[in-house]
Order: structure tokens, then sequence, then C-alpha cells
């Protein structure tokens, strides 16, 4: 799933790649491409319209418009609002010590009976004790088949009666657990093919009943945009405290399913996978992010690590000296640009501030002034009186308020570093 939306929005990104500065209308058509990839998907269109305003308004803000790597600036800003609209940071349910009960709620075919299955074989594998209750009154077939899979994961599920009401289903169940002492109950509640009003009844009364701690609302994520109009019934209807998306492992667009946490404003907590009971998976906005947008980077950069034989140096903070640093920037160098490597390192990317960018000329000049010294005055800085300030200035193209400035800037870096190791042990900087 995601492939296509996945293609088109790494298109859209890396349209922009390998160019240097852009123009506003090169901003505002990768914008249109990925207002397209995200309709083409199925992404809701209230949800890919405020997705593109929010993409602009922070590429404007990062000032992507100045940057020398525009492509990674709008690939981060995209990733940013992506991991946004999948919710976020990850999150779970409530799972106390005891006395948790799950409600099961969606369409028929969602999946529903499947998911409880699974989150009872996830917990019980975590240690919990489950119970499952079939509670369909009107299809013994689909107490049934939660029977059937409540026997092959080691699971007792509790059945309904046909046509049982709210408070008898209560009292069977607090009796139930008088005798076998269970942590955590799932209740697999009725589907119908529709949303219709005696459902929804129906499952008002059972859930005022039993009083759930959580509210599972299971999405069919093959169903395209219907699923957001169920989900919005079943949120204003019955209320919900989750999502489970359900059949991320089919072939459809998906951007509906992508959709429904902004729609609901109700977290993801997991995602099906496989018809398998173990095709549950705890849904991480970021991972999923990461996989849509193809970010590969952590490993490509570890890769050039390697290629490129970088190595910390071994040395204590008080022994570096600028040629060490020289030859620092020389192996990192052998990697890409430093605004290349930087915007290959997860995470880093979005603590800078907006706008960051690494001056590739600066560096340059840097390293100018450092090879226009003798080895002696690289390795003893504090040689460098004023006449030797003034050749190594005119030997390198620069100023001599340059010269003062790299030596300074190397100087306050030394005394951090050592301030810093002595903090944190050594161990950090290697
Ligand atoms: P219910 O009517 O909502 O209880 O839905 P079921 O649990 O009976 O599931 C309907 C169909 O979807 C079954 O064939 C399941 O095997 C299948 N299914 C459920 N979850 C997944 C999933 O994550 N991936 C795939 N591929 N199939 C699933």
């Amino acid at each position: 799933m995601f492939e296509t939306l996945s293609q088109r929005l790494r298109a859209a990104v890396d349209r922009l790649r390998g160019r240097g500065r852009i123009s506003e209308e090169d901003l505002r058509s990768t914008l249109r491409e990925i207002r397209v990839a995200l309709l083409e998907a199925d992404v809701n269109f209230e949800v890919a319209k405020g997705f593109v305003q929010r993409v602009q308004e922070k590429a404007l803000g990062k000032a992507v418009l100045e940057s020398l790597t525009p492509a990674e600036q709008i690939l981060t800003v995209v990733y940013e609002e992506l991991v946004e609209m999948l919710g976020g940071e990850a999150r779970q349910p409530v799972l106390k010590s005891e006395g948790n009960l799950w409600f099961m709620v969606g369409l028929q075919g969602s999946g529903k009976t499947t998911t409880s299955g699974k989150l009872a074989l996830f917990y019980k594998s975590k240690g919990r004790r489950p119970l499952l209750v079939a509670a369909d009154t009107q299809r013994p077939a689909a107490r049934e088949q939660l029977r059937i899979l409540g026997e092959r994961i080691g699971v007792p599920v509790l059945e309904v009666a046909d046509g049982e009401p709210p408070e008898t289903t209560r009292a069977r169940l607090r009796q139930h657990l008088t005798f076998d002492y269970r942590d955590l109950v799932i209740v697999d509640t009725a589907g119908r093919l529709q949303v219709d009003e005696a459902l929804m009844e129906e499952l008002y009364r059972l859930k005022v009943a039993l009083g759930p701690s959580e509210t599972f609302l299971v999405v069919d994520a093959m169903t395209g945009q219907e699923a957001l109009s169920v989900s919005r019934a079943f949120e204003e209807r019955i209320g919900v405290t989750g999502l489970v998306l359900t059949k991320l492992d089919g072939d459809a667009r998906g951007g509906a399913a992508l959709s429904a946490r902004y729609v609901t404003g109700k977290p993801i907590y997991f995602a099906g996978v496989s018809e398998k009971l173990e095709g549950l998976e705890p849904f991480y906005p970021d991972r999923l992010a990461q996989r849509i947008l193809g970010m590969g980077d952590l490993q490509t950069l570890l890769e050039r690590a390697k290629q490129a034989e970088l190595e910390a140096p071994q040395k204590d903070p008080k022994d570096i000296t600028l040629e060490d640093l020289i030859a620092q920037m020389r192996q990192m160098r052998k990697m890409g640009s430093f605004s290349e490597i930087l915007a290959m390192i997860p995470g880093l990317s979005r603590m800078l501030p907006p706008g960051f960018t690494v001056d590739e000329k600066q560096l340059r000049r840097m390293e100018a002034i450092v090879l226009s010294m003798t080895p002696k005055e690289r390795r003893d800085p504090r040689i460098l009186n004023a006449s030797r300030r003034r050749r190594i200035a005119a030997g390198s193209g620069t100023s001599v308020q340059e010269v003062n400035r790299l030596i300074k800037t190397f100087e306050d870096t030394k005394q951090l570093l050592k301030t810093l190791a002595k903090q944190r042990g050594r161990g950090f900087f290697r």
C-alpha cells in the first residue's frame, strides 16, 4: 500500500534535487505535484488542502527559496507534515494493571473480529490475561468465528445469546470474571454492512452497560473515502478513543486511511498488515512517513561514512589541533557536502533552526587559512602573532579578521569539547 503515493511524492521532491536555488514558480509547481499525489492516493480533499498549505508556509518560513538544497528542505517539511497527519508521536491504548475493557466497533468486513483476536494474541504474548467477548446478538456466525479464533490462540471466549439485553451481558461478564481472573477484556461487537441507526443504538446501549476503558474503531484501509464518513458516524454516535487501520498490506491507494486520524482526531494505535493473527503492528507515524518518503538516508549516510573510512578522532579534546580539524573536514567532504550530510541525519535537520544552511564557501576559506599556516602554527596557534596572521591572510586570500575569527572559533570549540567531555565522559564523542 501507499506505493503510488510514495512514488509521486518522491518524484515531486526529486525534481528539485541537484538544483541550486529555486524560483517561486518552481516551489509552486512542486506544491501542486504534492497536492495531486495526495489526491490521487485518495487522501481526503480537505486534508490534502491543509497539508499543502502548511508545507507552503513552512517552506517559506524555512527560506527554501534561498537554500542551496531545496530538495532536502522540502523533503524535511513534507516528512514533518506527513508525521503530523498520521498523528505525530506514536500512541498506545491505556492499559491499566487490571480492569481493562476494550470495545471494538466497525463495519462488518472491516476486520473487527480478526483484529480482536490479534489484539488478544498480542497482549497475551506480553503476559496479559485476555478474555474475548463475542457480543453480536444477531449473528451466530460472527460469534462462532471469534470462538474459533479464541481456540486457536488459547484465549477464552464469552458468547452472548441471541437478542441478549446489555444488562444481562454485563452481569454474565462480571460473573465470569469472578471465577476466571482476566485483566483485559476485548469485546467484539456487532457489525453491519452499513451504518444504521438500529446498530448504533444497540452498540450505544452495550457501551453504556459495559463502560469500556477504550473504544477502538476498526477501519478497513481498502474502502477509500467511505471509511471516513463511517468513522465520523461512529465517533459522533458511540465515541471512539483510538483507531486500528486494517489491510495495510493490500494494494489499494490507502490515502483515505491516512486521513482517518485527521478526520476523526483520534490516534491510530495499530495497523493490520496481514490476515494472519500475528499480523498486527503498533502504529508509528514517523516510521510510516519515512517508508512513504523512501528516507533510507541514515543507511546511506552510514555506508558513505564507511566508504570514506571516517573515524572519530581518538584524541583527548585538549590535544586536538587545527590539523585534526582539517583532516576531519576533508574526510567528511568525501561523504558529500556538509548540507547534504546534515540532511541525511534523521531528526537532525528538524532540530536545526529554520533556514539553517551550511555555507560551503566559508568552509573552504577556513581550509585555505589552515593550509597557509606552517605545521608548527597548526599544532600550536598560540604562536600566531600579528605578522604571522597577516602572512596567513595574504597567503590564503582572506583577511586578518577572518584568520582571527577562525582561531577564536577553534579555541572556543576546544574549550566546549573539554567541558562536554568532563560532563559526559569521553565515550560521548566516539
Ligand atoms: P469483521 O466482519 O469486521 O469482523 O471482519 P473479519 O475480521 O471477519 O475480517 C474480514 C476479512 O478481512 C477476513 O477475510 C480477514 O481475514 C480479513 N482481514 C482482516 N484484517 C486484515 C489485514 O490486516 N490484512 C488482510 N490482508 N486481511 C485482513
